[in-house]
């Protein structure tokens, strides 16, 4: 794919960029989202004057925004989460980058917010990894996370899509996203609390959805689990996705199952990704429904041998346990699957330059 950026940025300088001491430090043991880059992209959107204008990148910095400013009201806002990786050869690599821009648009869709040209977004993005590559992490499972987000600038207290917007990227080194590393996740079910409803926001990156997944979330945590799973809204029944990742289940005759995309669950590129190696794999992928009962069944028969997490953030996780007011149980010995593991070293192997690209997904830059 051809990257010569279109899009002609204003460059600032940065007055401080860190010391090398200290970023070194950082990158030693970045944890997850904690730390960020020197630089920032960012382009403003004004209805009245044309649409998108402005891209800079410049200095990480505080942005001040108006207090009627509509976001901090009607939450028009969305998001992307996606990785630069740096290969053998010390380049830097995104993966599928183009598939982020789409999701980001169909997102801007949702939430009445204008579209981001999709050569703006991938300039923006590939402009920042270039200016920050001295970020990059050189951990073991390490990478430089993006975070492309717009929001609603407007300074307008009426009900009505805005009139002016902010699209920014920043950037986070980051190392593995569990704090147990790769080990299989333990998974609280929420039946209380759903994340998302047939008509919703579910299936758009936006900041609300994860808002409404903080309290089952924290309270999956209170119980000793890592990560809530939510059910749909209506029969609170069908297993839908964590508050930020997938979910597929495996069974001992080699067929896969994951929950279809039918508007209340955000469509992963991890996922989307999976699908495509399983399939090269030889084996029978079906995107349907799976019920939590039927989930609870086949785990304690010893039918469903492994159920995966996935996404950018945390890539293929197992899924270990599985604990709801009905009480718990665990999946295969409660710890990584084959499958799991093989998919997992295959996906990053491309992600990260080691192993054949087939599907064209890898994205270098210079
Ligand atoms: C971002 C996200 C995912 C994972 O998407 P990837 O493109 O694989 O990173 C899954 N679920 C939710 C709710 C998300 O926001």
């Amino acid at each position: 794919m051809a990257d010569a950026p279109n899009t002609k940025f204003t460059r600032i300088p940065h007055p401080s960029p860190m010391n090398d001491t200290r970023r070194e430090a950082i990158l030693q043991d970045p944890g997850f989202g904690t730390s960020f880059t020197d630089h920032m992209v960012m382009a403003e959107y004004d209805a009245d004057k044309g649409g998108w204008q402005n891209p800079t990148i410049g200095p990480r910095e505080p942005i001040s925004v108006d207090p009627a400013c509509a976001v901090l009201h009607y939450a028009q806002e969305i998001f992307e989460g996606m990785k630069a990786y740096r290969h053998p050869d010390g380049t830097s690599a995104l993966f599928r980058p183009e598939q982020n821009a789409r999701r980001f648009n169909a997102s801007a869709r949702r939430m009445a917010m204008p579209e981001v040209p999709e050569a703006l977004f991938l300039d923006a993005v590939k402009e920042l990894v270039r200016t920050d590559r001295n970020w990059m992490p050189q951990v073991e499972g390490g990478s430089l996370y993006l975070r492309p987000f717009m929001f609603a600038s407007e300074a307008f207290l009426g009900v009505r899509p805005a009139r002016q917007y902010k699209f920014i990227v920043i950037a986070s080194p980051v190392g593995g996203y569990f704090k147990k590393g790769a080990k299989a996740v333990s998974i609280w079910v929420s039946q209380d609390y759903v994340r998302a409803a047939q008509g919703g926001t579910g299936a758009a990156k936006t900041g609300g959805n994860y808002a409404a997944s903080l309290v089952p979330q924290a309270k999956a945590i209170a119980k000793g689990h890592d990560q809530v799973v939510f059910l749909d809204a209506i029969e609170r029944k069908w297993v839908e996705e964590l508050g930020g990742m997938n979910l597929f289940f495996a069974f001992d005759d080699g067929s896969v199952v994951t929950p279809p995309l039918t508007g209340t669950i955000l469509p992963g590129i991890t996922r989307d990704s999976l699908l495509s190696l399983m399939r090269d794999e030889g084996l029978a992928v079906r995107e349907e429904p799976y019920s939590i009962d039927q989930w609870r069944d086949d785990a304690t028969s010893g039918r469903l041998v492994e159920t995966m997490a996935c996404g950018t953030a945390a890539v293929v996780t197992a899924v270990g346990e599985v604990a709801g007011r009905d009480g718990s149980f665990s999946i295969g010995s409660g710890g990584t699957g084959q499958l799991t593991a093989k998919l997992r070293a295959k996906l990053t192997g491309i992600q990260r330059g080691t192993e054949p690209d087939p599907h064209g997904w890898v994205v270098r830059l210079d």
